[in-house]
């Protein structure tokens, strides 16, 4: 293999700082990385995974905080994008003590860095964090289960990919087919049926979530995993898992506009952001329209309010809208598109601030 070269890297994605902590009474390991903090201080959650190597933990924690600097950017957010991960076995090395060793060297970034939930932590674990730091978000009894307002961002998603594609957003003439009936699959399937979708169908492998949909809602259509892709729908919305747009998945689809909560589903972003392209299908990147989740915790650091939360999270029909016409004029997929959208507010609000103005 070759050698990994730190520096070049950084040079190449332009990331700002990476930090390595360690401490030795917890056993607590791991590596946080800030991207970029031009827009304002890097969010993003810590993630606990065992990696194999630590080499596996960087590369992860790299393409991730990057990933956020895109998301915040893109969601209008005045946040950089950063991630924190933790070397571990989840069900092992979790503790008050490991928290709190974790919250002092958030810390210790002195609110360059704040950071949330994300696979395998919760909000009691932030609450512990938050005994260390002030720079933590995601706390209980405040901005809550952040899956019912991604969903929200989503359907608001689905709205301007069919604006886009057929000039009207009226969910009540147009049908869906959803893969995942988990945490946002569950919530869109119910603001779709509350704006009175023409169809639904939806698919799921987990049967205890297939059951709550039968009996919450008889007329939503199970079909197997198989054959959601191929449904003649208007709108296919993966929900589940990344990389469900692929080589085999990609020429099933019937749907004209793609529109789910999945990150990262576009198993190759160039590849597979081309195919969809040249297959003609509107394709709503994830990390634009899955960004209500953010968009919520992020409020709580104004004193979170479930209204302003709910009002900035419809604003991403707007961005949608504008992301999906920058790429058609530009002749790019809607995946560059997002990123050049993105790239072009950090750009310039760097500009704007080459002046000093005391506050
Ligand atoms: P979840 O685990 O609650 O739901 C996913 C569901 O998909 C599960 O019920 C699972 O059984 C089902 N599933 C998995 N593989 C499947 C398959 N092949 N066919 C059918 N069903 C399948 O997760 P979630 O919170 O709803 O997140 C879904 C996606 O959205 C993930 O990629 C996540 O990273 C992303 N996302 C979620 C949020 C949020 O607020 N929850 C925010 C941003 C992005």
């Amino acid at each position: 293999m070759s050698e990994f070269k730190m520096f070049d890297h950084m040079q190449q994605y332009q990331y700002e700082q990476v930090i390595y902590f360690y401490d030795k009474p917890t056993g607590l390991k791991g590596i946080t990385v800030i991207h970029n903090t031009v827009l304002g201080p890097a969010l993003g959650g810590t993630r606990i995974w065992n990696y194999k190597s630590e080499e596996e933990a960087l590369v992860d924690c790299l393409r991730l905080a990057r990933g956020m600097t895109y998301k915040s950017a893109a969601a209008g957010l005045n946040l950089g994008g950063g991630k924190t991960v933790l070397i571990g076995d989840a069900s092992k090395v979790k503790s008050e003590a490991y928290f709190r060793a974790l919250g002092r060297f958030v810390q210790s970034l002195n609110g360059r860095y704040i950071t949330a939930e994300d696979v395998n932590t919760s909000t009691k674990d932030m609450g512990y964090i938050a005994m260390e730091t002030d720079h933590v978000v995601g706390l209980e009894g405040k901005s809550g289960n952040p899956s019912p307002v991604t969903a929200l961002g989503i359907f608001n998603g689905i709205k301007a990919g069919l604006m886009f594609k057929f000039g009207d957003a009226d969910i009540a003439q147009h049908t869906f087919a959803v893969q995942g009936a988990g945490q946002t699959g569950y919530y869109l399937i119910g603001y779709l049926l509350e704006a009175g979708a023409k169809k639904v169908y939806f698919t799921e492998i987990n049967p205890k979530h297939i059951d709550r949909m039968k009996k919450e809602h008889p007329e939503v259509v199970f079909v197997k995993p198989d054959e959601i892709f191929s449904q003649d729908v208007d709108v296919f919305c993966p929900c589940a898992l990344g990389g469900a747009l692929n080589d085999s998945s990609i020429p099933q689809l019937k749907a004209p506009v793609i529109c789910g909560s999945a990150n990262n589903v576009l198993l190759d972003e160039v590849v597979h952001g081309n195919m969809i392209k040249d297959r003609g299908i509107v394709y709503c990147p994830d990390f634009v329209t899955n960004a209500g989740g953010i968009i919520n915790v992020s409020h709580e650091m104004k004193g979170y309010k479930r209204e302003n939360a709910i009002a900035d999270t419809t604003r991403i029909y707007d961005r949608l809208l504008e992301i999906l016409t920058l790429a058609k004029e530009k002749d790019i997929t809607s995946q560059e598109a997002a990123k050049l959208y993105a790239e072009q507010r950090i750009q310039t609000m760097r500009d704007i601030r080459s002046n000093y103005i005391p506050r």
